[in-house]
C-alpha cells in the first residue's frame, strides 16, 4: 500500500520546509506522467483530479483504476487528492473510492457561484472533516476568493478576496481541517495576468501571517501555475489560439514556500505541456493515424514538466528520508 494521506505527506513536507507538488490528471496517461516523474525524481507526489473532469463513462470506474495505477507504484509516496470537490457527495464518492485526501471548496456557494457567508463555508466544510476523520482521511479547505476559472469548476472569478489571518484561525478553529487554500493573489487557469509580467503577484507577508497563527495546518497554493511562454508559443505555432498571458513565475513561488506554502497546485503548467506535445507531434508527423507515438510524446512532455516542478518546489530527493 502506498498510498499515503496528505498530512502523512505534508509533515514531512514542513518539518523540512520544502513544499509538495499537486498535479491535477484527467486521464490514465497523465497519470502514469506523474508517477513517472515521482518515481525519477524520488519526491513524494499528490495526484489530484477533479469530479467530472475525465473522459470515461463511469467516474466510479475511473476513480478506482486510478487509485490501482497509483498502487502499482510502491516506491512513490503519493497522496490519492480530490481537487475543488464542490459538495459534500463529491467528498464522499471520492472517499468511497480510495481517495486519502479531499478538498471541499465551500468558498463560493455551489449553486449561486457567489463568495460564500463564512459560516456556510464553516459547516459545510465541517461536515466533510466529521465524515473524513475517522476514515483517516485528510481534508483542504478553502478560504476566500481565489480568481480565474478552473475549468469545468466555474465561471471566471473577476475580484481576488484575500485570506484573512484572524478568520483563517477561526476557520480552522472551528472546521478542522488539515489543509487550507489560501487567497493571497494568485489565479487559476490558463489565462491568468495580462499585464505586468515581473510583478509581484504573491503577498508573501501575509503568507507568513497566515502561517503564524496556524502552524499545525498545511497552507495551499492555488492557481500559481507559470504558463510558460514556451509552451502556449508551441501551442500557438501548431494551431492554437491561446492569449498571451503571464503566471506565477518560480522565484516568487520560491518565497511562498519559505514563508510556509507546502502544498502547490500546479494543474495548467503540466496541461500546457501535454497540449503542446500533442499538437506538435501531430502537426510533425501528418501520415500516421497509430496513436502510441503521439500519446508517448504527450507522457514524456508531461512527466518533464512535474519533474521540473519537484525540483524547483525541494520535494526532490525527499523519499530517502523515510
Ligand atoms: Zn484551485
Amino acid at each position: 500500500m502506498t498510498l499515503k494521506t496528505l498530512t502523512e505527506v505534508l509533515a514531512h513536507a514542513e518539518a523540512d520546509s520544502y513544499a509538495v507538488g499537486a498535479f491535477n490528471v484527467s486521464d490514465l496517461n497523465q497519470a502514469v506522467a506523474v508517477l513517472r516523474a515521482a518515481r525519477q525524481e524520488q519526491s513524494p507526489v499528490i495526484v489530484q483530479a477533479i469530479a467530472g473532469m475525465h473522459p470515461y463513462d463511469d467516474e466510479g470506474w475511473w476513480w478506482d483504476r486510478l487509485r490501482e495505477l497509483i498502487e502499482s507504484h510502491p516506491t512513490v509516496d503519493a497522496v490519492l487528492h480530490l481537487d475543488h470537490g464542490r459538495t459534500f457527495d463529491d467528498c464522499r464518492r471520492a472517499i468511497e473510492h480510495g481517495f486519502t485526501s479531499v478538498m471541499i471548496d465551500a468558498s463560493r456557494d455551489a449553486a449561486t457561484d457567489e463568495p460564500a457567508d463564512f459560516d456556510a463555508n464553516v459547516a459545510a466544510t465541517r461536515a466533510v472533516v466529521e465524515h473524513a476523520h475517522p476514515l483517516g482521511v485528510s481534508v483542504e479547505g478553502e478560504l476566500g476568493t481565489i480568481g480565474g476559472a478552473e475549468a469545468g469548476v466555474r465561471g471566471i472569478v473577476e475580484d481576488i478576496i484575500f485570506a484573512d489571518p484572524a478568520q483563517a484561525a477561526e476557520f480552522v478553529a472551528r472546521t478542522g481541517v488539515d489543509a487550507l487554500a489560501v487567497a493571497v493573489g494568485t489565479s487559476h487557469g490558463s489565462v491568468k495576468f495580462t499585464t505586468d509580467e515581473q510583478g509581484q503577484r504573491l503577498r508573501i507577508g501575509l503568507i507568513a501571517q497566515i502561517h503564524a497563527g496556524i502552524p499545525g495546518t498545511f497552507l495551499v497554493l492555488h492557481g500559481s501555475s507559470s504558463i510558460p511562454a514556451d509552451s502556449v508559443r508551441t501551442i500557438n505555432e501548431h494551431g492554437g489560439r491561446l492569449p498571451s498571458s503571464y503566471g506565477i513565475d518560480t522565484e516568487q513561488k520560491q518565497q511562498g514556500i519559505a514563508s510556509g506554502i507546502r502544498k502547490i497546485n500546479q494543474g495548467t503548467d503540466s496541461h500546457l505541456a501535454w497540449t503542446a506535445a500533442l499538437r506538435e507531434a501531430l502537426d510533425a508527423d501528418r501520415t500516421t493515424v497509430e496513436p502510441s507515438a503521439a500519446i508517448g510524446v504527450t507522457i514524456d512532455a508531461m512527466a518533464a514538466a512535474v519533474a521540473q516542478r519537484m525540483r524547483e518546489f525541494g520535494s526532490a530527493g525527499r523519499l530517502a528520508v523515510h
